[in-house]
């Protein structure tokens, strides 16, 4: 491994240089079951023909042309993500943490062009993950992620999920918004549930703050909706999205209702290569697929049927694994043993999946993966645990 990569990431020595749907190949060509999905961005697993072929039509017509002239593509993809959803406006950007510093962008903008410049502190929560740039860092709060890099954007209130009464005692007359994942990620694939939502939308509405949600890992089909809030049948005012949406090609977006991207006029905002027409080609094939009727209840099922498999593993090596959580394809395994041995003694049954917060390990499989690739994974999951004890 070259030493002139910057080292902010522990690397495992696998050089991964094929993928193919659910697989991934190396370069000593041992294969792989791919339940990372690159962390819930490959949404239709490796090299999707459709994909490849949006793709490549793209890129022999036109690759980038800057916000300055109205993209075609991008349109159809802000119609289509609207019409799907809540939102009444779409901005297109790269990450995930990009939309998440346009939501907090909006929500600020929102009071401020109301005339409320005051109201600016937008409430979080504990075992958060939002991303890495300054405002998502403030917005994440994670003490680790914060440590010497220079003060903490102000403005950010923390409490812990699913404590409806401490964020209404947290509200005051500089409260902007609230901010959270309907289903934390990185926090463990733990769903915060409809009830807890309904009581942050409830009191929303009661002080006129912006209820913003971050879809960027729950979003685009992840947890069997095609976002995770529509599970719960509660609407926000702004959310952010990224990961699925490409499917592996880098976009990002956040989507707002018409009222609270009020603020959000020309010039407030912009991005050089946010919702290009190589990005927006391939975000709208993405769409083609998961807005397809069959879709969404396939990966219910699928959902259904690796949950009740991995609920069986859990009781026969309860020494290793003590619960099934998070919603659709977005699961968690809770660990007895470290999560991160079991990360690598999943490894070492060719299944790739991802540590999460909370001592869980996450399988992320693409939204398309086979039954009976389903079936491979969860032998892999009792080999693991057979050889973890
Ligand atoms: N928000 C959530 C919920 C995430 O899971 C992530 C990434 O893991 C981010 C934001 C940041 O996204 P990105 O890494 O694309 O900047």
């Amino acid at each position: 491994m070259s030493d002139h990569v910057m080292p902010t990431y522990r690397r495992l020595p696998l050089n991964f240089v094929r993928g193919t749907g659910s697989w991934l190949e190396t370069d000593s060509g041992e294969r792989y079951l791919d339940f990372g999905s690159g962390v819930a961005v490959n949404t239709l697993g490796h090299a999707h023909p459709k994909l490849t072929a949006a793709l490549v039509e793209q890129a022999e017509k036109l690759w980038h042309v800057s916000n300055l002239y109205s993209i075609q593509g991008q349109e159809r993809l802000a119609d289509r993500l609207c019409d799907a959803s809540f939102a009444d406006r779409v901005f297109f950007c790269n990450s995930g943490t990009e939309a998440i510093e346009g939501v907090i962008k909006t929500i600020r903008k929102y009071h401020a062009a109301a005339g409320n410049p005051q109201r600016y502190k937008i409430i979080t929560f504990g075992g958060a993950f939002h991303g890495r740039t300054y405002g998502a860092l403030a917005a994440t709060g994670n003490a680790a992620y914060l440590d010497g890099f220079g003060p903490q954007l102000p403005g950010f209130v923390k409490i812990e999920p699913l404590d409806l009464k401490a964020v209404a005692a947290a509200i005051d007359d500089e409260t902007a918004g609230i901010l959270i994942e309907p289903v934390q990620g990185e926090g463990g694939a733990r769903s915060v549930g409809a009830a807890f939502l309904r009581g942050l939308r409830s009191l929303a509405d009661q002080h006129g703050l912006l209820l913003a949600f971050d879809e960027v890992q729950c979003g685009i089909g992840r947890t069997g909706a095609l976002f995770a809030h529509q599970l719960f049948g509660i609407d926000p005012d702004i959310m952010a999205i990224a990961k699925g949406l490409g499917g592996g090609f880098p976009i990002g977006a956040f989507l707002a209702s018409e009222a609270a991207a009020g603020g959000m006029v020309a010039g407030s905002h912009g991005s050089t290569f946010g919702g290009n027409p190589l990005a927006t080609a391939v975000a709208n094939a993405v769409l083609d697929e998961v807005l397809n009727p069959d879709f969404l209840p396939a990966v219910q099922q699928k959902s259904a049927l690796m949950r009740q498999g991995l609920a069986a593993v859990c009781d026969a090596h309860p020494q290793v694994l003590d619960g099934v959580r998070g919603e659709g394809l977005l699961i968690g395994v809770h660990c007895v043993v470290p999560n991160t041995d079991f990360v690598d003694a999943l490894r070492a049954q060719r299944l790739l999946s991802v540590a999460a917060g909370d001592n869980t390990v996450r399988l992320l499989p693409p939204l398309n993966v086979k039954q009976s690739e389903l079936e491979t994974a969860l032998r892999a999951v009792e080999l693991a645990c057979a050889a973890s004890v």
